[in-house]
């Protein structure tokens, strides 16, 4: 007995329970586009799979729409995995156990991967139903989305003759995501010297900090950990001589760092009182400063033992914090077209330091493309002046707010037909396909929506399921009426 079997729309859920068997999380995405070839191969319906498992189906427009201009549907094809702790699973091998408890469907322990496999099943329920009204459609499923977008940059899409398209992959019924941001990894590297110190060490950590996305998330005013590091180590410069041993925090540039750790060495144990007094001093004005945004915000001490270390040279130390101290974070610009909207931000998400170099990873983000190099700009003048170099990755596009969109209007009509309400058109300053998509098909008209999807990336994932409903009821009427 299937879980999903009682559920509407029936193609659509018997399409996802299949592809939740399937383990999909990003960078196994092999089985899960076989499957979609699979289909399409079964069906009858011309497709494309590229090396790096990315999918374009192809179905002509139903009777009546052969000559319409296409539509193209699109999501990605990978997940997030995440599971509860205790929870026994293998997401290289296993499926996902589904359970529906009231109006949503979950999965046990575990991310659902709703994010973005309700869009692969809307894709197939619409090309496996002959008695639908549709234009030509160009279905695009892609690799990787959550790991960097690897799929959309990766993808082909010069043989598509669609300009119109409808990504699945927002998490709001009524919302509709009509630009977004870009961005960019900067990774400033600044070289560094060690010599040989004696003294007695000590790790100090900040932690206890909410993190949260850079994008999503920026403009909670949550401590950055990397950023607070800085301050911590600055507060006890002058009257407590410390050396550097260690310094690293973050995994991910465009995660806001919870925690980070120093292991610094003070030439004797005469200090010990006076380091304990400052980073209680300090422990207290973070709490104070950060007590709706961090509540739990500590600085933690912990005597690690005497010993011989090699520790920064004191120049390179100094110009290290110099460099945690000056760099911006943060939000930079808000929007003065779109209310709330953050403009240009960047994150410093990741520290580390070697023997050779201390390096901090941002992601900048921008829906203003000039903004977003002047931004970086910035940050390749502060870490060249200090003797040290800037690499960019991963630059995507912003997509842009269109004055004119016939996807929206139609999107709108639609909507306020079938639900008597109207439908909200949003910008987001988080990274979407939809940039890199339309920076890869001249005068792309996008539009970014899908059924409500609860706690995504986290084991508490929930999809709607009456949401999946009327957004399924939403795309069929879209679709016939794009004639
Ligand atoms: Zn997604």
């Amino acid at each position: 007995m299937r879980v999903c079997e009682q559920l509407k729309p029936k193609k659509v859920f018997e399409y996802f329970e299949d592809l939740c068997q399937i383990p999909h999380g990003s960078g196994n995405t092999r089985e899960i586009s076989n499957y979609c070839a699979a289909f399409a191969k079964s069906h009858g319906l011309r497709y494309i799979q590229d090396e790096d498992n990315n999918v374009i189906i192809f179905k002509d427009g139903s009777k009546g729409y052969e000559a319409s201009e296409p539509v193209i549907i699109q999501g990605h094809l990978d997940m997030v995995c995440e599971k509860e702790n205790g929870v026994d699973i293998d997401f290289e091998k296993d499926g996902l156990k589904l359970l529906i408890d009231g109006d949503f469907l979950k999965a046990e322990g575990t991310t659902l991967g709703g994010d973005d496999g309700i869009a692969v099943a809307y894709a197939l329920a619409i090309l496996d139903d002959d008695s639908l009204e549709h234009p030509p459609l160009e279905i695009v499923l892609t690799v990787d989305e959550e790991i960097g977008l690897l799929g959309a940059e990766s993808i082909d899409l010069s043989m598509l003759k669609g300009k119109k398209l409808l990504n699945i992959d927002s998490e709001e019924e009524g919302i509709f995501l009509t630009s977004c941001a870009g961005g960019l990894g900067a990774v400033c590297e600044l070289p560094v010297t060690r010599v040989e110190q004696e003294g007695v060490c000590y790790e100090l950590k900040v932690t206890g900090l909410q993190g949260g996305h850079s994008g999503a998330e920026i403009h909670k005013e949550r401590g950055n950990a990397i950023v607070l590091m800085g301050r911590v180590l600055q507060s006890l410069n002058g009257e407590v001589p410390f050396a550097i041993e260690e310094l690293e925090g973050g995994l991910k540039d465009n995660a806001i760092p919870r925690e980070t750790t120093a292991v610094i060495v003070l030439p004797s144990k005469e200090q010990e009182q006076e380091l304990y007094a400052r980073l209680d001093t300090l422990e207290q004005k973070l709490k104070k400063e950060y007590h709706t945004s961090d509540p739990d915000i500590c600085i933690q001490c912990r005597k690690l033992g005497e010993g011989k270390k090699q520790v920064l040279h004191s120049s390179s130390a100094t110009k290290a914090l110099f460099f945690l101290r000056n760099m911006p974070n943060g939000i930079q610009h808000m929007s003065m077209d779109i209310e709330g909207l953050v403009e240009t931000s960047l994150n410093a998400g990741i520290m580390k330091l070697s023997d050779q170099a201390f390096t901090v990873s941002f992601s900048v983000r921008s829906s203003v493309t000039s903004r977003k190099y002047e931004l970086t700009d910035r940050l390749a003048f502060l870490i060249e002046f200090l003797g040290g170099s800037i690499s960019v990755n991963g630059d995507y596009p912003a997509w842009e707010y269109k004055q004119e969109s016939k996807i929206r209007n139609l999107m709108a009509e639609v909507y306020r037909d079938l639900f008597k309400k109207e439908a909200k058109f949003e910008a987001i300053h988080a990274g979407l396909e939809c940039g890199i998509l339309s920076g890869k098909i001249e005068d792309l008209d996008c539009i970014s929506f899908g059924p409500d999807l609860m706690d995504i990336h986290t084991p508490k994932e929930r999809l709607n399921i009456s949401s999946a409903e009327r957004v399924w009821n939403l795309i069929i009427e879209f679709l016939k009426r794009s004639q």
